[in-house]
């Protein structure tokens, strides 16, 4: 009867002790993710028209000129 008592604290404590392993590294594999996205956060341009910021994605480009929208691309005379 102890011996049976003893075999499932040692199961017990396997799982318990491998459940922290896997949290601890789970919590690194976060940790890494958390700033993932800072990194890939949106270049942010600025319109030569308006001087208005915006991100990369949105942005008019004419040759090396950057623009918020097609309106200030042909305001700005390209
Ligand atoms: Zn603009």
């Amino acid at each position: 009867m102890f011996k049976l008592l003893a075999l499932l604290i040692g199961i017990a404590g396997g799982l318990w002790w491998f459940a922290r392993s896997g949290r601890v590294r789970s919590s690194d594999r976060g940790g890494r993710s958390r700033s993932d996205p800072a990194r890939l956060a949106p270049q942010m341009l600025r319109c030569e028209y308006c001087n208005v910021h915006f991100p990369e994605s949105e942005a008019v480009n004419a040759e090396k000129h950057v623009f918020c929208c097609a309106e200030h691309r042909a305001a700005a005379g390209y």
